[in-house]
């Protein structure tokens, strides 16, 4: 997703206009019908057809269209967030970090920000927190690239500190789009840093575990890979969130020899 884009110069309104917000539904829409044809143990549509099958009758947008749509223009901010220098972030960034996995799925992770192995392969969570959330991830029966994951900034802050508000709102500009354009089912916010800016927690008391919504796309607060490689007497709630997570996704949760 980092890789330049050879097309012309796209420029995205501050506010999604009434056409992005259609658009995203349409993607929704296109995306769901592909998860329908695959439960239904299809493999989505075979690679050959996507290449032939670029407009349906009378010349309107197929799934495929939607799709390539959708990842076309994720990767138009991920090439606007590469050279972004709305903060200070962007000073000390080696590769601005946009995502990883896939737009097409159900389930996104939301965490905090790029650290130094991050930094430098310009991808989200390649480091010992990314491969505990490798596991977790395999441990709720996904492939390693079935979700999309991202986080609330796209570039290091120093030290590895959290995100400043004003980064964070900085940032949102990609944030915000970026989830509106995957649009899952759910979205696992990992850590406090990612629950506070997916509006999730609560004034007072707990807010791990607690159910959120955000743009009406429900949002499963849990702790960080990073606190739980410091402290694995959370796990188990962590893996009861994600228990809950399945559920919802109407998703079995996998046996395992654990
Ligand atoms: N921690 C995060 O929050 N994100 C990463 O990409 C890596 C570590």
């Amino acid at each position: 997703m980092t890789a330049k884009s050879t097309k012309p110069a796209y420029t995205r309104p501050e506010v999604p206009s009434e056409h992005e917000n259609e658009l995203a539904s349409v993607i929704a829409g296109a995306q769901e019908l592909l998860r329908w044809e695959k439960s239904l143990g299809g493999d989505g549509i075979p690679r050959s057809e996507l290449a032939v099958a670029s407009k349906g009758p009378g010349g309107d947008p197929t799934v495929s269209d939607a799709i390539q749509d959708c990842q076309a223009r994720l990767q138009v901010l991920a090439d606007e967030a590469a050279n972004c220098s709305r903060c200070e972030l962007s000073k000390g960034r080696t590769k601005s970090v946009f995502a990883r996995g896939t737009p097409d799925t159900d389930l996104v992770f939301v965490g905090e920000a790029p650290g130094y192995h991050e930094d430098q392969e310009g991808l989200p969570f390649v480091g010992r927190a990314g491969q505990l959330l490798d596991r977790m991830i395999s441990a709720m029966g996904y492939p390693r690239d079935g979700v999309y994951i991202c986080n609330v900034v796209k570039c290091r802050p120093p030290e590895n500190r959290t995100p400043l508000p004003s980064e964070a709102a900085a940032c949102a500009q990609f944030l915000v789009p970026q989830l509106e354009l995957v649009q899952p089912k759910v979205i696992v916010a990992l850590g406090r840093c990612a629950a506070e800016n997916l509006q999730c927690v609560p004034p007072a008391g707990r807010w791990r575990g607690i159910w959120g919504e955000w743009r009406g796309i429900p949002v499963m607060p849990t702790y960080h890979p990073a606190f739980l490689l410091r402290s694995p007497q959370f796990k188990k709630p962590v893996w009861e969130d994600l228990q809950a997570v399945l559920g919802v996704l109407n998703r079995e949760v996998p046996k395992s020899d654990r």
